[in-house]
């Protein structure tokens, strides 16, 4: 079938979350540190107990990815008080950070030409608030090539639901058969896009991942680099990813 649109995960497809979300979390620790000398095992700590509280009290929301509700709950913790400049500070120092450090994988922007050139949408499906994505994608420079948006603040459910997608397929005017969808979480991006009929593609960058072990969650393609979309194109366009699986 001839696909119409692709829809991408954002974060560690697009570009190495894990690298600059680990060197902005130092920027933080260095501004809180000045302020109560605490040391970045402990910080990291704290951090971490912060961000499981308010996923536990936020799941399933944008919300609960919300970095400055990570960081008002851990001056809570050590200051016992809210403290609105330095939660800002830290904040704003995260952002800073992660958006300045954020390079795109080799071979995204080619792809996303190719595509343009072909006439093949781009969307971009991603649990988080739609603020943030936007200055991500700005900073990226992927402006003018992205055709819909759609986070999981503006669907009100996170990934693996499938309202996400369903938004995505609506905006786009296609069906989920004309639709690839590409993301390296089996959990939240082939599991979500699965449950829709999309054909699904696993990106996985390090060769140690474990593969999904449940069928819904099994992608119908892996690729361990974003400029391999293109084979996956030709192949769907020949024969149905369902003939393939197995
Ligand atoms: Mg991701």
């Amino acid at each position: 079938m001839e696909k119409k649109a692709i829809l991408f995960d954002l974060d560690n497809t697009l570009y190495n979350y894990d690298l600059v979300h680990e060197k902005a979390l130092k920027e933080v620790h260095r501004i809180l540190n000045r302020r109560l000398n605490i040391g970045l095992k402990e910080f990291l700590r704290l951090y971490g107990i912060s961000k499981t509280e308010i996923h536990r009290e936020l799941s399933g929301t944008a919300s609960s990815h919300n970095r400055i509700l990570y960081f008002q709950r851990m001056i809570e913790k050590t200051e016992k008080t809210v403290e609105p400049g330095i939660i800002l500070k830290m904040y704003n120092a995260y952002w800073d950070s992660l958006l300045k450090n954020m390079r795109l994988y080799k071979g995204v922007l080619s792809l996303f030409k190719e595509l343009k050139r072909r006439n093949i949408k781009i969307g971009i499906v991603s649990n988080l608030t739609t603020h943030i994505q936007l200055r991500k994608l700005h900073k990226l420079g992927l402006s003018e090539y992205i055709d819909i948006l759609v986070t999981s603040e503006e669907a009100g459910r996170e990934k693996p639901h499938p309202s996400m997608f369903l938004f995505a397929l609506n905006k786009l005017r296609v069906l989920p058969s004309e639709v690839l969808a590409v993301g390296d979480d089996p959990k939240t991006d082939i599991e979500g896009a699965n449950a829709v009929g999309i054909d699904t593609v696993l990106l996985v960058k390090n060769v140690q991942a474990k593969l999904p072990k449940e069928d819904y969650r099994k992608p119908d393609f892996i690729i361990k680099d974003i400029s391999e979309l293109s084979d996956v194109l030709e192949k769907t366009q020949k024969f149905p990813a369902s003939l393939q699986r197995g």
